[in-house]
């Protein structure tokens, strides 16, 4: 599953952010077949109300959400990047992650310490901010020392060393690599260094309860910030998400309302769907009898890359997929119908696999 970490300075709200995460999964999904990996690795279910539906048009006898993996990176303090505080360590986890939602303190509350003695949303974004750019910015260096001798015997291509040098410039102003205007090539050079400031971020505003419906001065500076950066941002209160995880949905809409709250997505639904734009996601289907399933791929796979998804096999012997759209389907009312409606495909190798499809894969063994 793809990883999202999620970073911030201490005392923020990222556990009980991340707890959260891990009870309501564990609630929403009742078959789902994992949970925590590692204490502080889990994977979450996708929540989706298309899979009720397809179950019930195709009689499955379960469903199963698609999912994401979060990993609560504690500890990074100023002066990570230099090895404070384990720093190194919490920096390598960051690497292995396709996204971060770095959280954000936007409440005050006397009795909960703020690492640097104040609350203070845009100076601790900084501070974050900063150790992903000089994590980077040392191994940026590093490379280019490398390439610097490499590059008379042809071993160091002149794009990787055009981007490590554009790197360097941004890196050194401490802003962070994703700024750096980089051709599509150069990124490609580069991709391997694992760069932690050009991954994808999410703000996560954290807020007490009681500014959860109109959100503080501190939410604004964060959406600025994220503005200037094309960065999204979601409110959201640790705190209460992690209250509403033990009530029941009437419960729910009662606790929100009191708030001021409609009853939409939750903070957590919130995140979980930012996280899939973020990453340019999308879900296709399988359904049948025995279940009804929901899958990840990425923008812009074809039907044998998306095959491969739910098994490598699938991918080497793939023939052709039959495929119908989920609204088609439910238009028609059931697979027989939609069959003689033409509303169902055969489509080949070369076909760009679409939001809601559902697929049914042939395949040689
Ligand atoms: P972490 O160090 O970033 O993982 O922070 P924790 O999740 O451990 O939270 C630190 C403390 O802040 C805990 O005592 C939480 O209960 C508290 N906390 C977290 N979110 C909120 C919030 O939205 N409002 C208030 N008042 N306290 C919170």
């Amino acid at each position: 599953a793809l990883k999202t970490g999620i970073v911030g300075l201490p005392n923020v709200g990222k556990s009980t952010l991340f707890n959260a995460l891990m009870q309501e999964s564990q609630a929403q999904a009742a078959n789902f077949p994992f949970c925590t990996i590692e204490p502080n690795t889990g994977v979450v279910a996708v929540p989706d109300p298309k899979l009720k539906v397809l179950a019930d048009i195709n009689n499955s006898r379960k469903t199963v959400p698609t999912s994401l993996s979060f990993v609560d990176i504690a500890g990074l303090v100023a002066g990570a990047s230099k090895g404070e505080g384990l720093g190194n360590q919490f920096l390598a986890n960051i690497r292995e992650c396709d996204a971060i939602v770095h959280v954000v303190r936007c409440f005050e509350d006397e009795n909960i310490v703020h690492v640097s003695g104040s609350v203070d949303a845009l100076r601790d974004i900084e501070v974050i901010s900063l150790e992903l750019a000089l994590s980077d910015l040392a191994q940026v260096e590093r490379r280019l020392q490398r390439a610097s001798k490499d590059i008379k015997s042809g071993k160091t291509k002149a794009e990787e060393m055009s981007a490590l040098e554009k790197l360097r410039v941004v890196l050194d102003e401490g802003r962070p690599a994703r700024q750096a205007e980089l051709t599509q090539e150069e990124w490609s050079t580069v991709q391997s260094l694992g760069l932690l400031s050009a991954k994808p971020v999410i703000y996560a505003a954290n807020v007490q309860d009681s500014d959860l419906a109109g959100g503080n001065a501190m939410v604004e500076d964060v959406r600025k910030h994220a503005e200037s950066e094309g960065a999204s941002v979601v409110v959201v209160s640790a705190q209460v998400e992690s209250e509403l995880v033990d009530l029941d949905n009437d419960e729910r809409t009662s606790f929100l309302e009191e708030l001021g709250v409609a009853r939409g997505e939750t903070g957590l639904e919130k995140l979980i769907a930012q996280v899939y734009k973020l990453l340019d996601l999308r879900t296709y289907y399988t359904s049948g009898e025995t279940e009804t399933k929901a899958w990840t791929i990425k923008k812009g796979m074809l039907a044998p890359q998306a095959a491969g998804v739910i098994h490598s096999d699938f991918e080497k012997g793939f023939i052709k997929a039959e495929t119908v759209a989920y609204d088609d389907l439910v238009a028609a009312g059931s697979m027989k119908a939609a069959k003689e409606a033409g509303m169902v495909r055969a489509e080949g190798k070369e076909y760009e696999v679409q939001e809601g499809d559902v697929l049914l894969f042939r395949f040689n063994v």
